[in-house]
């Protein structure tokens, strides 16, 4: 949340439909929630409707809003039978008693693949959520228990960001359940009947804002119906119910075809990765220099350029780093009198031991660690730890006269990253 702050973005929160859904149920009082209860035609007789129930009983009310989702008896009951469009994935979600490691300042992943993603998000407590898309026939079913066994399958290889989130969820925490959505529609209601949600603008979960809509319905509803009930009181004639309806439906349906349109435009860009793996670059095939970049290992290097680099001490409470961005060549000093320098040449960054004492150490990405050999250039990459000596009887100093704020740092090691 701070770095969105930060960087002047809004302000993203999630949260677990459990929490938000015990969050409503306490705000409206349980006794007015009715389980188990479902409606299999209503009657609007002009001056009421009358909802009927599975289970014989009847209930009166000034009107009726369909929230019943996107298989919704309301909405076929008002318009007729329509299908819902597939998307052509299943969906597997699941929620874990997990805290990733980088959890401060990442909330939200998503992990693209060939014809298949996944979407990890933390809901608080100590919890992630997580989404597996996998492209195929709606309808599929799992052998008893075995949706986890079936994930491993499906995301074998993939980074652990991914397998350890499976690996961490129990099979009865696992739903799958196949996505539709639904074609946004003109006519939302008709007399003292209208739809909110699901029911008239089921769409594809990309962008997370399915319930997001749904709950921005719901305010616009109440809003519209005060604002009648007020003119009512005012005027001393009945609420105009019908028109309320009609003015909430007005008020939202542009907003919503926007929203339902973008949600599809995210899938579709979700499911065509694999066009610019390589393979094949679909409509961008004519552009060489694109699959040049692809297959171009030194790519972040050159993409972060314009960037800053940080020095950031390991092993110290000082947490600004020393920015080593105003010099394409730095000369670290104080460590020995002249201990190594880095430079930064045609994209890439280069560690040169200068003789020191006590060595200049490279620790690579599979955590294998060299001694960089002296006045030699060796090649390093930004996710490296480099370490300036090693002797730990030593106390090494590292200052840099452009951070004043880093000039009491005292780290025996070193890591050098992009922000
Ligand atoms: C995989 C996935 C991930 C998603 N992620 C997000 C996200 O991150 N953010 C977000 O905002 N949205 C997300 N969504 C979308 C979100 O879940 C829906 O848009 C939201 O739940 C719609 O709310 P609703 O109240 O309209 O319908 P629903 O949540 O479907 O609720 C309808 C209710 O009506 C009841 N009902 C059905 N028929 C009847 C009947 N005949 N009589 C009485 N009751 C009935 C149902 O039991 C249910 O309780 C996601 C959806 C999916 C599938």
């Amino acid at each position: 949340m701070s770095l969105n702050v930060e960087r002047g973005l809004p302000v993203t929160r999630v949260i677990s439909r459990m929490t938000l859904q015990q969050i409503l149920a306490q705000a409206v009082g349980q006794d007015v929630i009715m389980n188990e209860s479902n409606v299999v035609d209503f009657k609007d007789d002009g001056n009421k409707v009358t909802v009927m129930l599975e289970s014989g009983q009847s209930y009166e009310g000034d009107l009726l809003v369909g929230a019943d989702g996107i298989w919704s008896k309301v909405r076929k009951n008002l318009f007729g039978h329509t299908d819902a469009v597939y998307s052509g994935y299943t969906c597997y979600t699941g929620i874990a008693d997990f805290v990733p490691a980088d959890i401060e300042t990442v909330g939200y992943r998503v992990f693209l693949g060939h014809k298949q993603y996944f979407v990890s998000s933390d809901v608080g407590g100590g919890k992630m959520q997580w989404y597996a898309f996998y492209k195929e026939d709606a309808g599929g079913v799992d052998l008893p228990s075995g949706k986890k066994q079936r994930l491993f399958e499906i995301f074998k290889g993939w980074c652990d960001n991914v397998i350890d989130l499976i690996t961490a969820t129990e099979e009865e925490a696992i739903l799958r359940r196949d996505i539709y959505d639904r074609t946004p529609q003109f006519n939302w209601g008709q007399g003292r009947v209208t739809l909110l949600g699901d029911s008239i603008h089921a769409m594809q979960p990309n962008l997370g804002q399915g319930g997001c809509m749904a709950i921005e319905d719901s305010y616009e509803l109440a809003l519209k119906l005060d604002k009648e009930w007020y003119k009512s009181v005012k005027s001393g004639t009945p609420v105009d119910v019908v028109s309320s309806l009609r003015s909430y439906e007005t008020a939202r349906k542009l907003r919503v075809a926007v929203i339902h349109g973008l949600a599809r435009m995210a899938a579709i860009m979700a499911a065509t990765y694999k066009a610019y793996l390589g393979v094949g670059l679909g409509p961008l095939s004519a552009s060489n220099q694109l699959q040049r970049w692809f297959e171009d290992d030194d790519a972040l290097e050159r993409a972060l350029r314009g960037s800053k680099w940080y020095l950031l001490p390991l092993e110290t409470d000082a947490s600004r780093p020393i920015c080593l961005k105003e010099r394409k060549t730095s000369h670290v000093n104080r460590i020995s009198e002249r201990h190594a320098h880095i430079r930064y040449k045609d994209g890439a960054f280069f560690v040169t031991d200068l003789g020191s004492e006590h060595g200049t150490w490279i620790t690579d990405n599979e955590g294998r660690r060299h001694r960089v050999p002296p006045n030699f250039p060796t090649r390093f990459h930004p996710s490296y730890v480099i370490e300036f000596g090693t002797d730990k009887r030593q106390c090494i100093g590292l200052s840099n006269d452009h951070t004043s704020n880093a000039a009491q740092i005292k780290p025996d090691a070193a890591v050098l990253q992009a922000a």
